[in-house]
């Protein structure tokens, strides 16, 4: 059965980390992750979420089955995150939330459901995307192609390209957008480029499918949900996948969900009749403790006030290491301007290194970063980013 089969290739973040693991280097710095560290260099468990299970374990309740959509009070937590609790889209019964397995699981559940109801649909991705992204829309059936997003040259976006890549597909084409903090160059739409985007989808019948994977950890819960809000805005239907693995540093309890804006609430009861058979041929129904915790925590005042004051020492920490890396290399006397870090937003940075010098960093110094240049912010530290601003210095004199 198995004689002919061939090794499939290792994931390339993944790979990076057996590397690093192996490495014997006590000076080696891990910064090929996508993961939050604290400034001790560990993923944090927030307080809020030890005192969200610390609950569930004295309330030691029976574990059913869920729903097939999850959590009622979780999804409609998830619906105000993303909306506000006075979205018109709330009151007009124009949402469709599951919860899902994080939010690769989210956007497998939308993939699939958009298959079989748009079975000849193009899926576009930014140039460059999270790399899960080509390969999950592909594995779900459909074609995948790039829209032009990043420029190098200006560390920033390309605003004319995007909207020329946008203008090109036919109706139906489904465009996949990082709603915030885009993975994995951390170049953001401005307001304004969010509002040219929003009218060319519209204007030529695109179907907008926004990946929201780290609400919080740029600006703040409500500016990061900015584009989200556009489109709901403007009137259109659309689809959102929320990510709660960094905002909860929840990692491995794969807490997500899927929401869906109809046009009205009469599309919303047949729409959630599809998505559940979606989900029931997948994974029957998600788990319940990622989704308790996170409903307990948005559900409960003084958690969720706990929880947005440890999401905002995330968010000011990683920024903090933004200003301190272009101020140190500076300090050190590299002459390129790295100023464009303090514009990024999120844990990644696209830092402009060349493939070579990240071979460099690795070889010579035991800094891990991904081959693209991508490095990221969130596990720097006070302990490490000396290193690493003297590794950074050294192969840019090269
Ligand atoms: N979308 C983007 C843009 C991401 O960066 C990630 C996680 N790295 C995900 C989705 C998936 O999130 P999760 O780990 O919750 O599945």
């Amino acid at each position: 059965l198995f004689a002919n089969v061939e090794q499939a290739p290792r994931d390339p973040i993944l790979g990076l980390n057996e590397q690093f693991n192996a490495d014997a280097r006590t000076t080696k710095v891990n910064l090929g992750v996508g993961v939050y560290f604290n400034d001790e260099g560990r993923i944090p468990l927030l307080k809020a979420v030890r005192n969200a299970e610390v609950a569930r374990l004295e309330a030691a309740s029976a574990r059913g089955y869920l729903p097939i959509d999850g959590i009622t009070g979780y999804n409609q937590a998830v619906q105000k995150l993303l909306f506000t609790e006075s979205s018109p889209l709330i009151a007009e019964k124009r949402l469709v939330t599951a919860q899902a397995l994080g939010g690769t699981g989210a956007l497998k559940i939308g993939a699939d459901y958009l298959k079989r109801l748009l079975p000849n649909a193009k899926v576009a991705i930014s140039d460059p995307s999270w790399e899960n992204h080509r390969a999950l829309f592909e594995n779900a059936g459909f074609e995948v192609v790039n829209y032009s997003y990043y420029n190098a040259a200006t560390h920033g976006i390309d605003p004319e390209g995007m909207l020329a890549s946008l203008n090109s597909y036919p109706a139906g084409t489904i465009v996949v957008l990082h709603a915030c903090c885009h993975n994995p160059t951390g170049v953001d739409l401005s307001a304004e480029q969010w509002a040219k985007v929003v009218d060319v989808i519209k204007a030529r019948g695109l179907v907008p499918f926004l990946d929201i994977a780290y609400q919080g950890f740029g600006d703040g819960i409500d500016a990061d949900a900015f584009a989200v809000r556009q489109f709901a805005a403007s009137g259109l239907s659309f689809l959102v996948s929320s990510s709660f693995s960094k905002s909860f540093s929840l990692y491995g309890e794969r807490v997500g969900a899927l929401t869906i804006v109809t046009a009205n609430s009469d599309e919303t009861g047949k729409v959630l009749s599809q998505l559940k058979r979606v989900i029931r041929t997948n994974y029957s129904n998600p788990p319940t403790h990622g989704g308790t915790v996170v409903a307990t925590i948005l559900n409960t005042p003084t958690l969720r006030l706990e929880w947005e004051d440890e999401l905002a020492e995330m968010r000011d920490r990683i920024r903090a290491m933004r200003t301190a890396l272009v101020e140190k290399l500076k300090a050190r006397g590299v002459q390129r301007d790295f100023s464009f870090v303090l514009a990024q937003r999120g844990m990644f940075s696209y830092s402009g290194l060349t493939s070579a010098q990240v071979d460099a960093l690795r070889e010579k110094h035991g800094v891990y970063a991904i081959g693209t240049g991508r490095i990221c912010v969130a596990a720097l530290n006070n302990q490490n980013i000396d290193a690493v601003v003297d590794a950074i210095a050294d192969v840019l004199k090269d």
